[in-house]
């Protein structure tokens, strides 16, 4: 006679041949009550295996599933919704705002000689505000290093197209372009050409001049800062420095704009006694989030709003460009208050690259 295990055996894969209970034991030769018991172990067994095989299946549908699902709920909320969200945030300050009500300071385009002499005040006007910032940032040591090579005298220029470039004087001053900065005002008909792309302020590299719409700036401080991010430019350009001419939106390239955006920062800070900084880093510390861009998936109107506060409101024509820079300071900010040193700088020029392309109206040939 067989030993038990050996028994059990023998019982299992007759039961698994589907004899039944009396052909085993018959063929065993044993009683019928041990195959019986057998039987029942065996059916258990059964069942777990197959409830084990069904735990295993549903599973791998969970994880197949999660696999197909978490990329695409990873990328739509990593990236499209962010960017939706952030321009609907943008949009909802801007809409707050009074309509552009003939902000323009010039009504018709300067267009030949004859209408110049007419507009001869208005361009002492715009040529005043340029002296008028000066005298307000040069004690920024970045300003001050700027004014060291390049001197604080503007050669102001009106863009009249189609005839192109005129360069005058003031009223009360001869024509004397030398050592002089050149900054190009145009009008609403400048606005849209080729050249100006619908920028209110550029450089451009192939004139050597800040381009800057001749509107009224609500703000003096934020004129300041627009200004001072183009002469950043410029006196990059001037310097030969490998960011002027390096490929458009490069590590590089895009590190002369980070630059240029954190002096418009100083300069904000300047004109309110740090407490746009200040504002700053309290959005960023009440917000928790593991990634920069989870951080400004969570900014809201409010955290703008409260930026905006500190100025007076803008014209809907500069409020993009504001909210550009609240955007950018805002990813400096918090990431400054995680990272540092070329870590930090690395992040924020792809912190530039992510904002800039989305939401800013940038181009290869004006910066
Ligand atoms: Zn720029």
């Amino acid at each position: 006679m067989a030993n038990k295990s050996h028994l059990e055996t023998e019982i299992d894969r007759l039961l698994v041949a589907r004899q039944t209970v009396r052909q085993i034991a018959s063929s065993l030769g044993i009683p019928r009550l041990v195959v019986e018991e057998r039987k029942k172990q065996h059916v258990a067994r059964i069942r777990a295996r197959r409830s084990l095989g069904w735990a295993f299946l549903g599973l791998t549908a969970i994880v197949v599933a999660l696999a197909i699902e978490v990329p695409h709920l990873y990328r739509s909320f990593e990236q499209d919704s962010i960017i939706e969200e952030l321009r609907k945030t943008a949009l909802s300050v801007e809409q707050d705002k009074p309509a552009a009500t003939s902000t323009w300071l010039v009504s018709e385009e300067f267009q030949g000689p004859q209408l110049l002499a007419i507009r001869a005040g208005q361009i002492d006007q715009l040529a005043d505000e340029l002296d008028r910032s000066v005298a307000r940032v040069e004690e920024i040591p970045e300003i001050q290093a700027m004014i060291a090579k390049s001197g604080k005298k503007f050669l102001v220029s009106i863009f009249s197209p189609p005839n192109g470039i005129m360069h005058i004087a003031k009223e009360s001053e001869a024509f004397d372009p030398a050592g002089k900065i050149e900054v190009t005002f145009f009008g609403p008909a400048g606005f849209n050409t080729p050249i100006v792309q619908g920028l209110y302020l550029s450089y451009q590299s192939g004139f050597g001049s800040v381009f800057v719409a001749a509107l009224r700036y609500p703000d003096p401080r934020w004129f300041d800062a627009f200004l001072w991010h183009e002469l950043l430019h410029r006196q990059k350009h001037l310097d030969h420095a490998a960011s002027a001419t390096a490929p458009f939106l490069s590590d590089v390239w895009a590190s002369e704009e980070v630059q240029g955006h954190e002096l418009a920062r100083k300069i904000l800070d300047h004109h309110t006694r740090q407490a746009y900084s200040r504002t700053l880093a309290e959005i960023a510390r009440n917000k928790w989030a593991w990634s920069l861009k989870n951080f400004l998936r969570q900014l809201r109107a409010r955290d703008l709003e409260s930026l905006e506060d500190l100025f007076v409101p803008g014209s809907k024509d500069e409020s993009r460009f504001r909210s550009s820079q609240y955007l950018l300071d805002l990813s400096f900010v918090w990431l400054k208050q995680r990272q540092q040193g070329q870590k930090l700088i690395q992040a924020k020029i792809e912190a530039y690259r992510l904002l800039a392309t989305k939401l800013g109206r940038i181009s290869p040939s004006t910066r």
